[in-house]
């Protein structure tokens, strides 16, 4: 069982449970690395961040991406095990083509036909018309 002391061998480089690549903590800016830049994904290993507490190590997919408060990404993960969520900054060096298909998946695959989007888009230019259902009466 060595596997488990990927991490700690140099500096905190990792193998990649996913996708293999050799993961240098180099690259990342400053901040720790938490994830594999190339398929973004992380193995879940913290409790809280940081704390290497849970027995899971379940693969952690990005499942999504959202902008905090000062404009900066972050991916949150889903442990494919246990289902636990985490949100984790991106790295400088994360595949932005990856990212980018990760942001706009939701887009790209709408829970309604976009000519309904359409429509309620037209309505709104029309505030008197966009809730027909709630008779708003004119005067
Ligand atoms: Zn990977
Ligand atoms: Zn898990």
């Amino acid at each position: 069982m060595t596997t488990q002391n990927n991490r700690s061998n140099s500096e905190g480089s990792f193998i990649c449970k996913v996708c293999g690549a050799l993961v240098m903590p180099e690259g990342a800016g400053s901040q720790h690395r938490n994830h594999c830049p190339k398929c973004l994904s992380s193995v879940h290993m913290d409790n809280a961040p940081g704390d290497r507490a849970s027995l899971c190590s379940g693969v952690m997919e990005p499942i999504g991406v959202w902008v905090r408060k000062n404009g900066e990404w972050a991916i949150i993960h889903r442990c494919r095990l246990c289902g636990t969520l985490s949100s984790n900054r991106i790295a400088a060096d994360d595949n932005p083509a990856l990212l980018m298909s990760i942001a706009v998946k939701p887009l790209a695959a709408p829970p309604f036909p976009l000519g309904r989007l359409e429509q309620d888009l037209n309505n709104s230019l029309k505030p008197q018309e966009a809730y027909p259902h709630e008779q708003i009466k004119e005067n």
